[in-house]
């Protein structure tokens, strides 16, 4: 048996089998080569097969009945016969001297590039599948079996490290746990890992390709996995795996019971999502609502722009499924390191303080307009929050505003249906909590983004393991800033919410409620956990040392529309 430490993200236990998981990485020499002919037989040989796959892959959706995604292979094997776009350019490159691999690559991405600054928006699409098909072809080029890359069985994943990118594309019920060498706390894998509730080990440093097909134990508990275990490690955590499904089981007693503490105090427990697929976990653990429906995940699940009946609908499922439940979706969020192929983005310095968010939404007006102008149409089917991320300006709020009110007129004007729907901003930034009262005036709710307010305020990017020892999630500047933009937020009547992983703290659960938080928005699998915790909590003690009334001045509810935190406690 051998054992390995790594840092633990979420607890549990996983037994079974390992599996290496490699993403392709690909060298391609620059170097020329005599036997051209040789290069143009194997790139034609290539193109075949990887027409032949596209084209089994058609037959199999159309079997399915799966008629969209047919017509995505159906049109990526025709592409593979255009020469003007694809073959000849590439066979002029070959001409050159240059190999197989290093002509796809070459003319693949002039291609992707070509049709990524094309006005129109069918063609703009076209540079995901352009992208796609580079990967197949070099795949094949490079005789890679990608099949296996996270195996057929369920096993524990190990990693280098994953991209958001790479992690929601995997078979979710192939996996019993995650261990990546690399990683951070923060990052949105380490989340999207907390939301599916695997058992994650992140640094764990003595990652080996070996592991590969051997029996193992991930202990999130002890932040270990052993490799090939003792039997009586196995007979101990075999119990340890069983009495947590217990427990489990237990806290299902909770559902439907209100999230109030002995003292009477309420709180909303709201879920984090990041699409239709999660609309089942959220109703599974009784979330009374969504905090934060991180919609670029819609366009990090897409191969290509995601066009604004396709988001209408991704919007329209989840407002519809969880109705009469109020549903924040957060305007898509990419950059930093939530990048995107088709969105061909420049490669920065400092992406987390570069172009990101809301930036490239107001950058890029069609683009934004594409999106607000789905979300507005939803709106007519369910209780709809519409938030906007990484806001450091009340101008930047102003703008998100007039364009939303530009696309509601628009979709009138077209006979459109737009249903009411509050409007909200992350405070995310430090700029953002110093300038709470300003910005409470523009909106009816916030909701502090603390993963990347905590990356901000004490200057630790969130994606590095190196940090890790700096990093203080109960840093005194970050709480103070917490503490400032609810009271903020309440002054003007504008509810204030958490929705980063400090929500779901429970060492901070009791300040957070006792500075008078009025929602928490968690991964689905803490709701039931918070709502145990927030009804063992009794606060009438500090309501005597320091009464809620006198701390906070006049709410001037005259001077805005009241949102739901108006609704709700006003
Ligand atoms: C945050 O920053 O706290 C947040 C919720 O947003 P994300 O983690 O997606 O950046
Ligand atoms: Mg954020």
């Amino acid at each position: 048996m051998q054992t390995f430490k790594g840092t633990k993200i979420v607890n549990g236990i996983a037994i079974g089998k390992i599996k290496v998981y490699k993403a392709p990485v690909y060298e391609i020499s620059e170097e020329l080569v005599s036997d051209i002919a040789a290069e143009l037989e194997r790139y034609e040989a290539a193109r075949l097969k990887v027409q032949e796959d596209q084209n089994a892959l058609y037959d199999k959706e159309m079997k399915a009945g799966h008629k969209d995604t047919a017509g995505i292979f159906e049109a990526h094997a025709l592409m593979l016969d255009d020469d003007d776009t694809l073959n000849d350019p590439c066979k002029e490159i070959m001409a050159e001297g240059h190999t197989a691999e290093y002509a796809v690559r070459q003319a693949f991405d002039e291609a992707a590039q070509q049709f990524s600054e094309m006005e129109d928006e069918y063609f703009r699409a076209r540079s995901a599948d352009v992208i796609d098909l580079k990967n197949s072809m070099l795949d094949v080029l490079f005789g890679a079996d990608t099949s296996s890359l996270q195996g057929t069985e369920p096993a524990i994943l190990v990693a280098e490290d994953l991209a958001p990118s790479e992690t929601v594309k995997l078979d979710k019920s192939l996996l019993l746990g995650l261990v990546t060498r690399q990683g951070s706390s923060n990052s949105h894998t380490a989340i999207l890992a907390r939301s599916m509730n695997w058992p994650t080990l992140i640094q764990c440093h003595d990652v080996a390709d070996d592991w590969d097909g051997k029996f193992a134990i991930l202990d999130g508990y002890n932040s270990c996995i052993y490799i090939e275990p003792e039997q009586d490690i196995i007979d101990k955590l075999t119990a340890k795996q069983k009495e947590d499904r217990e427990k489990e089981a237990k806290l299902q007693e909770l559902k439907g019971q209100p999230s109030v503490t002995k003292d009477g105090q309420k709180v909303r427990l709201y879920a984090n999502i990041g699409g239709p697929k999660d609309i089942k976990a959220v109703l599974e653990n009784d979330a009374e609502g969504v905090g934060l429906f991180r919609s670029e995940f819609v366009y990090l699940n897409s191969k290509e722009d995601p066009s604004e009946e396709a988001q209408f609908q991704a919007y329209k499922q989840v407002l519809e499924g969880l109705a009469p439940r109020l549903v924040v979706i957060r305007t898509c969020d990419i950059g930093a390191d939530k990048t995107i192929d088709y969105m061909h983005l420049d490669k920065e310095e400092n992406p987390a303080l570069g172009f990101r968010a809301v930036r490239i939404c107001l950058s890029r007006p069609d683009f934004f307009k594409r999106q607000l102008r789905a979300l507005l149409r939803a709106s007519a089917f369910g209780n709809l929050g519409i938030m906007f991320p990484m806001i450091i300006s009340r101008w930047e709020v102003q703008e998100c505003k007039k364009i939303l009110e530009e696309c509601k007129k628009e979709l009138e004007a077209e006979g459109q249906k737009v249903g009411k729907y509050e409007i909200g901003i992350m405070i995310e930034t430090p700029a953002a909590a110093l300038c709470a009262d300003e910005l409470a005036e523009e909106v009816d709710f916030f909701s502090l983004g603390t993963n990347d307010l905590t990356q901000y305020t004490c200057a630790i990017d969130r994606q590095s393991a190196n940090l890790e020892r700096f990093s203080d999630t109960h840093h005194p500047a970050l709480l103070r800033l917490i503490r400032e933009t609810i009271e903020a937020g309440h002054r003007h009547n504008t509810w204030v919410g958490i929705c980063g992983e400090l929500g779901a703290d429970p060492t901070l659960s009791e300040e957070f409620l006792k500075w008078g938080v009025d929602e928490l928005s968690v991964n689905p699998k803490s709701i039931l956990p918070l709502r145990e915790r927030v009804r063992n909590m009794d606060l009438s003690k500090y309501k005597t040392e320091a009464p809620k009334a006198e701390a906070k001045p006049e709410i001037k509810a005259a001077e805005k529309p009241k949102g739901l935190f108006g609704r709700l406690f006003g």
